[in-house]
């Protein structure tokens, strides 16, 4: 028979003051409620209330990827070095791999992700289209050197992934797989109380063709996105919005004085106009060294991301090489500028025909600018950032801004791998094609600090049911009472042995300390034992979500309690 948990027995070492490391509501409350512990940066002990948690998450996953025919399985950590050089990674992936090396001074990695591994394993044994499509994954404690390791189990060193991979005979059959990826993977962040979006993700250095990132909704985000009521979202790293540009004031070619702090703000208050009318200059020294200078709308920031992707590993110019261009910081612009100075523009001022710009000397701007009359554009790229107030490019309304947490994604792989490490399989006719991938990634400990960091309020955690430690808490006021003591432990026994996971409060402590702790640990519901209450046969049910109170008759609290938890188990 299943029995409840007492409080004096659980190693759940509460913390009365705010841990001044945690800057993160979910890194304060795992650690004042006594879930997680830190050994080392990133490295966390996951005390039993955390891993009580993640079994949970881990079970929500298990559940949809076994729904969609994904066979669990277990790859080793210790990962040698040869595998990695097959596919070029070990050089390529840089100092986030941990490196050790045995005995015998063969190198290994931590894996970090295991796509070499799984494509090892599967490239002797799954050598027919008869044998396609296959998915296989694992849950497994992942370890990647971060440069910044923050946020608690946010961003750790060490941290539980589910990870899984794809092997398919062709582009249609992994779309497939992808799009049953997709749906499993928005049910994972819904049945774990998740408000999550689905955005397009950068496919960067991996390649490949498509790939989602799913981000859990927060303040504390480290991703910055844009989303539309009809559905659209994005990063606004890679999301292409259209931007809503303004003419600059005038039509001809004109040199005004601009007494002002050289930014677009401060410029377009002297003029009395729109910041949107304005246009950004940014010099920068390309990846092949290239004095480049970039024109964005006033009102937005040039993406360091999408920057990447056009101009390689750029940097700002310095004052030396401003001067050597002809730039004048404050007050630069594309007119009259010496051939050797590429201009880039935004694509969103593609169709823009006066723009106020700098002229290349302090206190003066150029209005009325045209792009093929007054100055060239070398070339129109995409690198401004989307930002709220942009356009909707599906359906034309004012996007939305919101901050994210990436919580999972999945990948269309393509045939990197495969290619580079020789796993081909025999098609219908006979011939050997390389095996096309896609992986799947779900952050399990990254996903349980984006539940807390949704689900708390300022007495600490407010569990969703799915995926709380305990379901119910047990308030016993006076635990030497002769009535409260035996009513709140007939109704805990009952709902135990009915499947719901309890805590009882059995510590001699002061109603205020436990009704603190119970806020602060935060399982959904508690029931409290007070001697009135008891007397006449009654006891107090709080959700703590709600807030709310209500009395419930002894008779009726297990039967009621039990419903409430039975229907809001994912
Ligand atoms: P990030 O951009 O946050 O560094 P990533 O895109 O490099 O993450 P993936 O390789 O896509 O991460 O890994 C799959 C999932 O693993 C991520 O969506 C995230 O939930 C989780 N994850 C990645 N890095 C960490 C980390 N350092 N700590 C905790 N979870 C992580
Ligand atoms: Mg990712």
């Amino acid at each position: 028979m299943k029995s409840y948990q007492r409080m004096t027995r659980l190693y759940a070492p509460t913390l009365k003051e705010d841990p001044n490391e945690a800057e993160l509501a979910s890194h304060r409350l795992l650690l004042r409620a006594g879930m997680i512990r830190k050994t080392a940066s990133g490295v966390y002990s996951y005390l039993p209330l955390a891993w009580r948690s993640l079994m949970k998450i881990e079970g929500i996953v298990r559940d949809e990827m076994d729904g969609i025919g994904a066979q669990e399985m277990l790859l080793p950590i210790l990962t040698p070095a040869e595998l990695w050089h097959e596919s070029g990674r070990w050089d390529d992936y840089g100092p986030e791999l941990m490196r050790i090396s045995d005995r015998h001074e063969r190198e290994f990695c931590l894996g970090p992700t295991h796509e070499e591994t799984v494509t090892d394993l599967v490239r002797n044994e799954l050598r027919s289209y008869k044998q396609l499509p296959c998915t296989l994954y694992q849950i497994q404690t992942k370890f990647r050197d971060e440069m910044r390791p923050r946020f608690g189990l946010m961003r750790g060193r060490e941290f539980i992934m589910k990870d899984g991979y794809s092997f398919n005979e062709s582009a249609e059959s992994l779309q497939h797989t992808y799009d049953d990826m997709r749906g499993a993977y928005a049910r994972v962040c819904e049945r774990c109380g998740l408000k999550a979006l689905p955005v397009a993700a950068d496919t960067g250095q991996i390649g490949g063709s498509a790939s989602v990132e799913y981000m859990a909704l927060a303040d504390a985000g480290e991703a910055e996105l844009v989303w539309c009521d009809c559905g659209f979202a994005a990063d606004t790293e890679v999301g292409t919005a259209v931007i809503d540009v303004m003419e600059g004031p005038g039509a001809e070619l004109e040199k005004i004085a601009t007494p002002c702090e050289g930014s677009c703000v401060a410029l377009a208050d002297l003029l009395g106009i729109d910041v949107k009318a304005t246009r950004k200059s940014l010099a920068i020294i390309d990846g092949e060294g290239r004095p480049t200078l970039v024109l964005i709308p006033g009102d937005h920031e040039m993406n360091e991301c999408k920057a990447e992707h056009v101009f390689g590993q750029y940097r700002a110019m310095t004052p030396e090489e401003l001067e050597k261009a002809g730039l004048v910081a404050g007050f630069m612009g594309p007119v009259g500028l010496g051939a050797d100075v590429r201009v880039m523009a935004d694509i969103s001022l593609k169709d823009s025909t006066s723009w106020l710009v700098g002229a290349n000397e302090a206190g003066y701007h150029y209005k009325g600018a045209r792009p093929g009359r007054d100055f060239d554009v070398d070339e129109w790229v995409d690198v401004a950032s989307a930002q709220e107030g942009d356009v909707c490019p599906e359906c034309g309304k004012p996007l939305h801004g919101a901050r994210g947490i990436e919580v999972s994604q999945v990948f269309q792989l393509g045939t990197k791998y495969s290619e580079s490490m020789g796993a081909t399989f025999a098609d219908e006719n006979g011939d050997e094609r390389p095996l096309i991938m896609g992986c799947y990634g779900i952050g399990i400990s990254r996903t349980l600090a984006a539940v807390v960091e949704q689900h708390n309020d300022e007495h600490g955690i407010c569990w969703p049911v799915a995926v709380a430690p305990f379901e119910v808490e047990i308030v016993p006021l006076d635990i030497d009472d002769d009535l409260v003591w035996p009513a709140a432990e007939s109704v805990a026994d009952a709902l135990a042995s009915a499947g719901v996971e309890v805590v009882v409060d059995d510590r001699k402590e002061r109603p205020g300390v436990k009704f603190n702790d119970a806020d602060l640990m935060g399982f959904p519901y508690q029931i409290v034992f007070g001697k009135r209450a008891v007397s006449s046969g009654a006891c107090e049910l709080k959700d703590r979500t709600t807030g709310e109170r209500i009395d419930v008759s002894l008779d009726e609290v297990v039967s009621k309690v039990r419903g409430l938890v039975e229907s809001a188990r994912a």
